[in-house]
């Protein structure tokens, strides 16, 4: 039986020290951040950083991030930070940031996937950070759920498929982005190739005065055989066992309210649901499908807290078929994006 701790309202010591015990023991911990939850090891432990792949049932070519609690723990896992680097650090971090590095050597190779390099982050939540302190142990750390099954953002979500693998659950409440971070590397020329979008967008990146871009990637499916910046790109991710298809965002509603009224009518056999805005539930209602409101369309803070838990929740209704609302493809809208794409395995209505 794997052991809960409430720290939703404060943290304990007596059972932060356990937790930090469990750590360096080699176990394995799901704690809050401020992106998802991560499934945690210590990150220099072969065996533990083992664990977390077999928890998980990720695929052993896709590398995990450490997370660290201060710069000093930098040292000890990354080298030859440049320039451009530490600019984004000064500016994100503590945050909602991974920044691919060169990796040290007493990094678990099993973190790295082999790579010469490692993703590290450091946290912006008190109990990820007080943890990471009272271990004293840089933390590999992926999203906490079984690899292609939406990420977690509330405990209940994920306590059941995760429990018979993880020694300790620390519950934070709901994570308050909801959303992986930003993935990006500084390429030689000096610009910033975003791997995988996230609450940091590429318009913050580029009002630091730095050159930054999209990896093709973000919005495209990795074609056979194709050579990839980061290999969580090749993985099938997020996607619920409904079926679902993304309803693209347009300016002009009415387009695609005649988008779904015409699926409807051609699929009037089937018991349809769709994840919409506030704003258009009595739309939708009135063309007799079930409606699962997401956030303000005015709100893409709301809309990305929200995203996996409501793919999870698409399950447990008694629908055939889900279509899901795009955003615009801008600030956070682009890792919301990302990820409805591969949530819907690229069926575009
Ligand atoms: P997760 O741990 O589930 O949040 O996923 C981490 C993401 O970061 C995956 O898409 C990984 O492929 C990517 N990643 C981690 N380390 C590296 C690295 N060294 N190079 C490129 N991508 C990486
Ligand atoms: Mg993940």
């Amino acid at each position: 039986m794997s052991i809960v701790y409430d720290f939703k309202e404060n943290i304990k010591n007596d059972e932060l020290e356990k937790v930090a015990c469990v750590i360096n023991k080699g176990g394995i911990v799901v704690f809050p951040t401020e992106t998802v939850y991560g499934i945690g090891a210590d990150a220099t432990n072969d065996e533990a950083v083992a664990n977390i792949f077999k928890a998980k049932g990720r695929p052993q070519d896709n590398p995990l991030i450490v997370h660290i609690s201060d710069m000093e723990m930098l040292e000890d896992v990354a080298a030859d930070v440049n320039d451009v680097e530490r600019k984004l650090m000064d500016k994100f971090w503590p945050g909602p940031l991974t920044i691919i590095l060169k990796a040290k050597e007493n990094l678990s190779s099993r973190v790295t996937a082999g790579l010469p390099t490692v993703g590290i982050r450091m946290p912006d939540n008190k109990i990820a950070l007080s943890i990471i302190r009272a271990s004293n142990k840089p933390i590999a750390a992926p999203s906490a759920n079984v690899s292609g099954r939406p990420s977690g953002t509330r405990l209940e979500d994920i306590y059941d498929e995760l429990k018979a693998n993880v020694d300790v659950f620390v519950d934070g409440g709901q994570t308050d982005i909801g959303i992986e971070s930003t993935v990006l590397k500084v390429d030689e020329d000096g610009i910033v190739n975003i791997l995988r979008p996230g609450r940091i967008s590429l318009e913050d990146i580029t009002k630091l005065g730095l050159k930054a871009r999209l990896d093709k990637h973000i919005f495209a499916d990795v074609k056979e055989g194709e050579k990839v910046e980061s290999p969580g790109m090749k993985h099938r991710h997020y996607a619920p066992s409904t079926k679902t298809i993304l309803l693209e965002y347009d300016n002009n509603e009415n387009y695609m309210f005649e988008k779904v009224k015409k699926f409807v009518t051609n699929n009037n056999q089937k018991k349809i649901g769709i994840v919409c805005f506030d704003e258009h539930k009595n739309t939708y209602e009135s063309m007799g499908i079930k409606c699962i409101t997401i956030g303000s369309k005015d709100n893409l803070s709301e809309i990305s807290k929200a995203i996996f838990s409501t793919l999870r929740y698409i399950d447990t209704l008694d629908i055939d078929v889900c279509i899901i609302q795009g955003v615009k493809k801008e600030e956070v809208g682009t890792a919301i994006m990302n990820r409805l794409l591969r949530a819907c395995e690229y069926n575009i209505l």
